[in-house]
């Protein structure tokens, strides 16, 4: 078996996106207002100011002066209004850079696409969808499949291998596993020959798109979900759901046979909001901690590669602060070198400060 050896260097391998989601019930409800701007390039991101009694001014920040601020990414999705020019179906989304980044797995490179927002911003709607709006993860699969069966390389034997696993508090678990009692967490191990990796992982073989719908909705069921006072269902833990390619190509001219191995990982991460808004005491608390621990860490892990790429030649991976989270420290060999990351930044429309928040974190990652 020959190996074939990733060369190329790309200066755009990390990308930032920003999405706003569209209004839900219980906002227009309250009549609330829309705080969020995008310019018709769909490059500059806008948070206005709260008027004072708007229910998107927060009460505890009384006195605190509030500003228009603008930021600037590689795109703004807009999908607050349907009719709006700008609106960025699901589709639209998945077009705009996940269809690039599955071209890129199938040269056999990595590819990580992060979902970042406080909870109720709409990560799992971008990553996971609905049934009737299936977001990035179905439509990569679906997409995956229909290339490997109806445009296949010649000479080429395909394998898929998925795997959905969580961080929560550090700690690993398998999601395609049913949850057990006591909580079973697997060990992650460094190995010289096949780099960091989670140990007894289950990884299934997955011939169809079929079989990933199956798969996908068992993962569900089995993922952490926590009561807050903020969201009842909100998501406590950063969910990596990961396809692995395998492409086997035999060349009859030389007799050489070439094995290229891509892994996409899409991940949800856990809600950003801060501990301190949604009362959480004791154990909610450090799990808070742990879970701004992980979300720092990796926007300077985003943020240092960003910075490589833009002085390029110039290796700055031993400042790369990997091994600061498990997380990072997971996904080490799917970020920086040849791979492609985005990082999608999801919105309220109507939250001052919690969206501020994300755009600042978003600003720095890029
Ligand atoms: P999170 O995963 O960040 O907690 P969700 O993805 O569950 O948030 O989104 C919260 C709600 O908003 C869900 O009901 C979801 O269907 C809806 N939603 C989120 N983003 C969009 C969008 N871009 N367009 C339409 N509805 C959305």
């Amino acid at each position: 078996y020959g190996m074939s050896s990733p060369t190329s260097e790309d200066s755009a391998n990390v990308k930032v996106v920003v999405r706003v989601r569209k209004f839900l019930k219980r906002e227009t409800d309250r009549n609330a207002k829309c705080l969020v701007e995008m310019d018709a390039n769909g490059k500059q991101t806008t948070l206005k100011a709260p008027l004072e009694g708007d229910p998107a001014y927060p009460k505890t920040s009384k006195g605190k002066v509030y500003e228009d601020r603008s930021f600037n990414f590689d795109h703004s999705y807009w999908s607050h209004n349907e009719e709006d020019p700008h609106f960025a179906s699901q589709e639209a989304v998945y077009k705009s850079f996940a269809e690039e980044f599955l071209d890129h797995n199938f040269d056999g490179y990595h590819t990580c696409i992060f979902a970042y927002g406080q909870t109720g911003s709409g990560k799992s709607y971008t990553m996971m969808g609905t049934a009737e709006q299936p977001g990035l993860i179905p439509r990569t699969c679906e997409e995956l499949f229909f290339r490997i069966e109806n445009e296949p390389s010649p000479n080429t034997n395909y394998h898929v291998h998925v795997s959905y696993f969580e961080v929560y508090n550090e700690h690993v678990r398998d999601l395609l596993v049913p949850r057990s009692s006591p909580d079973l967490f697997l060990k992650i191990r460094d190995s010289k020959s096949d780099g960091v990796f989670v140990q007894g992982l289950t990884e299934t073989a997955i011939k169809s798109y079929a079989d990933v719908e199956r798969l996908l909705r068992e993962g569900d069921t089995n993922r952490t979900t926590a009561q807050t006072k903020m969201n009842d269902t909100s998501s406590r833990s950063h969910a990596v759901f990961t396809i692995q390619l395998k492409q086997i190509t035999h060349s009859l001219l030389s007799d050489e046979t070439v094995e290229r191995t891509a892994r996409m990982r899409l991940v949800d991460l856990a809600g950003s909001e801060r501990a301190k808004s949604t009362e959480a005491t004791g154990a909610r608390l450090k799990e808070g901690g742990q879970i701004n621990k992980s979300l720092s860490t990796l926007g300077r892990v985003i943020a240092a590669l960003a910075e490589a790429g833009q002085k390029m030649g110039r290796r700055t991976k031993e400042r790369v602060p990997y091994r600061d989270s498990v997380l990072t420290w997971l996904l080490k060999d799917s970020l920086g070198g040849n791979s492609k990351t985005a990082m999608v930044a999801c919105i309220a429309p109507s939250d001052y400060e919690e969206t501020l928040s994300t755009l600042r974190y978003a600003d720095q990652a890029k």
